[in-house]
């Protein structure tokens, strides 16, 4: 099995994974996004307290490698500070406009490393980022309100 198989495959498979997407009822922060391009619709609810991201879901639909993105995007940020969640995101985002490439600073991204060759399908990048997006859109509110 060459890499990009095992890639693809990684997207089916946390596209298929639903842990995350329900309600949060407890959540201090909603924060939609939309793609118009492909139709993807997210909603990032966020449970935060003293600076910490306790927990998160989110809700809606969207194509593979909006859904696995953002699966992997929450993943990775249960239990993180504002402050680092803010870092791999931004992290994240200059991965896939190539201003980062290298291996082991991408490797804090854990899994949605993988969506590092998004970059070379122009068409797709906008699925691919549109939870961080909305993330650092959440955390704008967030910062906002305190
Ligand atoms: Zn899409």
């Amino acid at each position: 099995m060459d890499l990009k198989q095992l890639y693809t495959d990684m997207i089916l498979e946390y596209n298929r994974d639903s842990r995350h997407r329900h309600e949060l009822p407890q959540a201090t922060c909603s924060e939609h996004g939309h793609n118009p391009s492909c139709g993807d619709d997210i909603t990032l609810h966020l449970q935060v307290q003293d600076g910490r991201i306790e927990d998160l879901s989110y809700t809606g639909q969207g194509c593979a490698i909006s859904q696995a993105s953002t699966v992997m995007m929450i993943d990775l940020l249960q239990g993180k500070t504002l402050a680092e969640a803010q870092k791999l995101s931004d992290l994240f985002l200059r991965m896939i406009t190539r201003d980062v490439t290298d291996e082991t600073e991408l490797d804090s991204l854990e899994d949605a490393m993988i969506l590092q060759n998004i970059s070379n399908m122009p068409s797709r990048v906008k699925c691919a980022v549109l939870a961080w997006r909305t993330l650092q859109a959440a955390l704008q509110r967030q910062e906002r309100d305190e």
